[in-house]
């Protein structure tokens, strides 16, 4: 599944050999040579995840990490350090400043490739392409396909992303603008009453087969996906 992901990397040689690997592998690349320039980017658009050079001239990528995972809108965001050190406290310090994980130059991009896709796994479900399935409610996400106690279950491509967000992320509360940035990658140019608009779309498309009171709103908060319903 296609995923957007910021490369910041001074190393022009280096940034164009994953950038390639990247989009060969279909994933939209944002790039940055510094952190002013991520910073930029991120405030535009917010990445699915964030592959971070820790030597940058000016701000190192370790203070951007540390940063990234102090601010409300960026700390779920994955980040994978590269480093050209392979010294043990550089790896604790990547780690303990937030990094999900961290790759030590040099590396094969297959290499870069694998953990790209465990890392997203791991953080970030919704952008894989594995099954998922709550209380008879199944989406494929390969088939693009929607099932209700075995009722196939029309839905619009958007409503498809925010259900996909809300099924690998049950039980807990996310804002308005939290969606908007998770499941429409942009908190900025887009409305957060266009969330409001595409939840009752969701509720309508899960109502046949009575999945939709799966879908709660959260008076003041936002709203909440819970696999478990109380008993009637
Ligand atoms: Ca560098």
């Amino acid at each position: 599944m296609s995923s957007t992901i910021l490369v910041v990397e001074d190393e022009p040689a280096i940034q164009e050999l994953i950038a390639v690997n990247l989009s060969f592998a279909g994933h939209k690349v944002l790039r940055a040579f510094d952190v002013s320039q991520a910073d930029t980017l991120i405030r535009a658009e917010l990445p699915d995840l964030i592959i971070l050079d820790w030597m940058l001239p000016g701000v190192s990528g370790l203070a951007l990490a540390k940063k990234l995972r102090s601010d409300e809108r960026t700390r779920t965001v994955p980040v994978i350090m590269l480093t050209a050190k392979g010294a043990e406290q550089d790896k604790i310090d990547g780690l303990e400043a937030g990094a999900d994980d961290y790759i030590t130059k040099p590396f094969s991009p297959k290499e870069l490739m694998a953990r790209i896709k465990a890392v997203l796994r791991r953080r970030a479900p919704q952008l894989t392409d594995d099954m998922i399935a709550v209380d008879g409610l199944t989406l494929d996400p390969v088939a693009h396909r929607l099932t209700g106690r075995g009722q196939a279950l029309p839905i619009g491509p958007t409503e498809f992303r925010l259900l996909h967000f809300f099924m690998t992320h049950p039980e807990r509360v996310f804002s308005r603008g939290q969606l908007l940035d998770q499941v429409w990658g942009d908190h900025v140019f887009v409305e957060e009453r266009t969330v409001d608009v595409h939840i009752r779309r969701l509720r309508k498309a899960l109502e046949p087969s009575g999945h939709d009171a799966h879908v709660e709103t959260v008076r003041g908060s936002g709203y909440r996906f819970t696999g478990s319903l109380p008993s009637k």
